[in-house]
């Protein structure tokens, strides 16, 4: 993809600060940092999400996620860190190739990542949206 900025970043056209890099994968720091250690993890290949990319290619970004996970615990003692993945627009993806963010947390950082509003009414509504994919209840 010529345009892709995530790809410009793997064939090193723009420059990253680069974690971690294996044949299928690439970590890198998020060049507008949530918190300290906030870290891209991609694939090589260009794919725009979850959706499009195939299992085993996926399987390389998790595994790749959990190795810097454990090289941020190892090296720095982080304990606490959340994962995202926005896969499409109305999902708040921004970049169009696959990434998951990896945000380390620290008590006292700042930071309070919140859901605005909770459904509380589609309780009602659970059985109904299992019939639709043909899942039942344990
Ligand atoms: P999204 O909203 O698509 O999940 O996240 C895209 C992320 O990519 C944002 O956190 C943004 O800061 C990061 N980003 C966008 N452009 C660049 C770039 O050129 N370099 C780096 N390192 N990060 C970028
Ligand atoms: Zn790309």
């Amino acid at each position: 993809m010529d345009n892709c900025i995530f790809c410009k970043i793997v064939r090193g056209e723009i420059p990253s600060y680069k974690v971690y890099e294996d044949e299928h994968t690439f970590a890198f720091l998020d060049i507008n940092p949530k918190t300290e250690y906030h870290t891209l993890v991609i694939p090589k290949a260009h794919y725009v999400n979850v959706l499009d990319i195939p299992a085993d290619v996926f399987t390389h970004v998790t595994n790749t996620v959990k190795t810097v996970v454990d090289l941020y615990r190892e090296k720095l003692g982080i304990e606490n860190v959340q994962l995202f993945h926005n896969a499409g627009e109305h999902a708040q993806q921004d970049v169009f190739h696959l990434h998951f963010h990896i945000v380390p947390r620290r008590a006292g950082d700042g930071q309070n990542c919140v859901w605005p509003k909770t459904n509380a009414n589609l309780k009602n509504v659970f059985e109904e949206m299992l019939e639709k994919i043909q899942a039942t209840p344990k």
